[in-house]
């Protein structure tokens, strides 16, 4: 069977990865701390636009400066968050998903990936280097721009089964292809199959799916 994983959230932990490194260079620049567990990005755990607003800049203003701030956090802390570990055996999940003979394919539309530039290949190599360092067993990696474009790909894939993070995804293509939702507390309102952890569950979970056999 071929199988498809997203990365970002699915198989790293981006969300404790924003609130620990975010809490710190938040804190340092503007003096507080997360304002929204339930958020994603930078933008929306820490209420950005709304908590610059309230310290008298207005709408344009404050939507200039969280831009600048999430420029400026992922450019700093990037390389940090290749190395940051990644989803508790999420490793032996995919290593018992190979070993039945599957085939896992990767989908991510992290930004910058797909520039045909000297950042676009340095962002294709550290992907692959958090990919190695994580020990995930995969066949192939792909790269998208944007979401609309994964998901354009998803759809032609004739994946047997995917599991992803992202809520607005996950409801576009469930109709279509076998989906899992990876739980995070950004994820919480979507209704659908979910997996909450690959250490305790997944291999129940793989047996329960026929994907392995014992
Ligand atoms: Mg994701």
């Amino acid at each position: 069977m071929k199988i498809g994983f997203d990365i970002d959230g699915t198989l790293t932990m981006f969300d404790s990865f924003v609130k620990s490194e975010g809490e710190k260079y938040i804190l340092a620049k503007l003096d507080f701390g997360v304002q929204n567990h339930n958020g994603y990005d930078l933008d929306e755990v820490f209420e950005l636009e709304n908590k610059l607003m309230e310290k008298g800049h207005n709408k344009t203003e404050a939507s200039v400066k969280v831009k600048k701030y999430m420029n400026e956090f992922w450019n700093k802390k990037y390389l940090k968050y290749v190395f940051y570990k990644l989803r508790p055996g999420s490793s032996d999940f995919t290593k018992m998903i190979a070993s039945e003979g599957h085939e896992i394919h990767l989908y991510t539309s992290r930004r910058k990936a797909t520039e045909k530039t000297l950042i676009g290949k340095f962002v294709r190599s550290t992907i692959k280097l958090q990919l190695l360092l994580g020990q995930i067993k995969y066949n192939q990696l792909n790269f998208y721009e944007s979401d609309a474009e994964k998901i354009t790909a998803l759809l032609k894939a004739n994946l047997d089964l995917h599991f992803d993070d992202k809520k607005e995804l996950l409801e576009e293509i469930n109709n279509f292809i076998d989906v899992v939702c990876i739980d995070n507390p950004y994820n919480k309102k979507y209704q659908g199959e979910r997996l909450y952890d690959y250490q305790t569950e997944g291999k129940s979970f793989l047996l329960k799916k026929g994907l392995i056999k014992r």
